[in-house]
């Protein structure tokens, strides 16, 4: 059940640590914490965990912000616009965990434990991991130790006997006997926090309400239900979210092998961020509503999702990513998208790939191809040829239907030219009739002439329907290409295909 009694205002965060691209999952994660903050007219706070110094990028904090910010999941508080319980970046918060850490050694719920890294090593041998002798040092041994210049960690001390219960918003209550807990280290030796000490520091001061995360940490729960006990301090409601799934392996989906793990692979890729987070509402949750024919309604907005987002209807498995259809969702968002509106999407997609974009063409292009891309790049295969400065004429291998040689195309597009140049009526299928009287008359089909007539002016042998993209062209370059194509095919000696 998802308790939001009113003298706890609904306060949830998103807390990465920067170690490169966001993966998807970590998009989920934090679109997870951005719905369930906007269903209950709570805050959706960003905090960087960036603790860990040997694995924290340099560059990954603006990549996080920029996924982020391209998904649509903005932020109440954060590192970049600051908020009333900054600072939110761990590494600037080291003093807090300091004084926690120092306080829990003061009330006898940690110690400082000296061991070195062989001595632990040797121990992890015998499976059993830390064997607690720290537990039985003294101050005075403390002071001696510190005087040899022994660096030491804080350990958390773990009861020995009884159970730890939380209650999981998704999968409910959970119960570890402490026995099989380690004492864990909440302060390293250089003085840092590890994440176990951090993460509930900050929870606590920033007074987050609900924890929504990884499956992955369910694990570490107990040893923070015990953390929280130890403080004193109301624990937030915590949900654990299932992993993200590889299509191919039943494996979880990881940024090594897979690159669509990464959410900059879809802006590369000419995803919209609509898409990609209609699709995410439905990978461990479920939208599930119907449409007036009674079926599941695929196509809904974040937005939409939130007014009905129910943590509790998370599932506890995990859910495989399914790139053909979010890839088809992404091709549902582009047919509805306004002209106008996918115009400017693609013509940075069409820059980019060297094309000069003239806006009242693209404009003409739109309603041709809407309906062919499934997503922004693919224009650029399906259509950059309306946009190509110097035409390249197709090679006459390229020009010859099946089952016709050389002379015959030449004479079908020189027969084909004459009937377009001659015509009166502008509309764009005024040549499709004629042409197709001629195909009759030369012992064509017509899909042969318009296929020769395709590639003579577009260059391509699939493109946009035929008599529309002419009209784009224009009529004078049009017939420029046509002679440009006879004239290949008239150097040619390719016999019949
Ligand atoms: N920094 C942790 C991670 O990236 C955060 C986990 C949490 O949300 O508590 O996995």
């Amino acid at each position: 059940m998802v308790d939001t009694n009113a003298a706890r205002p609904v306060r949830v965060r998103f807390a990465p640590s920067p170690t490169g691209d966001l993966h998807i999952g970590g998009i989920r994660t934090a679109q997870f914490n951005w719905m369930f903050a906007r269903r209950y007219g709570g805050k959706f706070i960003l905090r960087i965990e960036d603790t860990d110094q040997k694995r924290t990028k340099e560059a990954s904090l603006n990549g996080i912000l920029e996924g982020l910010r391209w998904a649509g999941l903005n932020w109440d508080e954060g590192p970049d616009i600051g908020g009333p319980y900054g600072p939110y970046i761990q590494s600037e918060r080291i003093d807090l965990y300091q004084h926690w850490a120092v306080w829990l050694i003061d009330h006898d719920l940690a110690y400082r434990a000296y061991e070195t890294s062989e001595e632990l090593e040797s121990m992890s041998k015998g499976h059993k991991g830390y064997d607690r002798r720290g537990r039985s040092l003294t101050r005075e041994d403390w002071a001696r130790l510190d005087a040899e210049g022994r660096p030491y960690v804080v350990r958390f001390k773990v009861p020995l006997t009884g159970e730890t219960t939380f209650t999981d918003m998704v999968r409910g209550p959970i119960t570890t006997r402490n026995d099989t807990l380690q004492d864990a280290i909440i302060l390293k030796s250089d003085g840092w926090p590890t994440y176990h000490l951090a993460h509930i520091v900050d929870d606590h001061l920033m007074e987050i309400s609900h924890v929504i995360r990884a499956e992955e940490w369910i694990p570490s729960t107990p040893l923070h239900t015990l953390i929280y006990g130890a403080f004193g301090w109301e624990m937030p409601q915590i949900a654990h979210v299932p992993v993200i799934l590889a299509a191919d392996s039943g494996g979880k989906i990881s940024k090594r092998k897979h690159p669509e793990a990464a959410i900059s692979y879809f802006w590369k890729n000419g995803y919209l961020p609509e898409a990609v987070t209609n699709y995410l509402c439905n990978v461990g949750w479920n939208y599930g509503l119907t449409d007036e024919n009674g079926e599941e309604m695929q196509v809904f907005s974040k937005e939409d999702a939130a007014k009905i987002f129910d943590i509790t209807r998370v599932t506890g498995s995990g859910t495989k990513f399914d790139m053909v259809k979010l890839t088809w969702l992404n091709g549902v968002y582009i047919r509805n998208m306004d002209a106008l509106e996918l115009a400017k999407h693609l013509r940075p997609v069409l820059e980019a790939a060297g094309f000069e974009v003239n806006l009242d063409v693209l404009l003409q292009v739109v309603p041709l191809i809407r309906e062919r891309i499934k997503t922004l790049n693919e224009i650029v295969e399906t259509a950059g040829f309306f946009f190509a400065e110097d035409f390249t004429t197709p090679s006459a291998d390229a020009l010859i239907p099946k089952k016709m040689n050389a002379a015959q195309t030449a004479e079908a597009l020189q027969r084909a030219r004459a009937i377009m140049a001659a015509l009166t009526d502008a509309s764009p299928h005024a040549a499709e009739e004629p042409l197709r009287v001629l195909a009759e008359e030369m012992g064509l089909k017509p899909g042969q002439l318009f296929g020769a007539i395709r590639v003579a002016v577009t260059g391509q042998a699939v493109s946009p329907p035929l008599f529309e993209s002419i009209a784009i062209i224009g009529e004078t370059t049009t017939l420029a290409r046509m002679d440009r194509a006879i004239e290949a095919l008239s150097e040619s000696s390719v016999e019949t295909r």
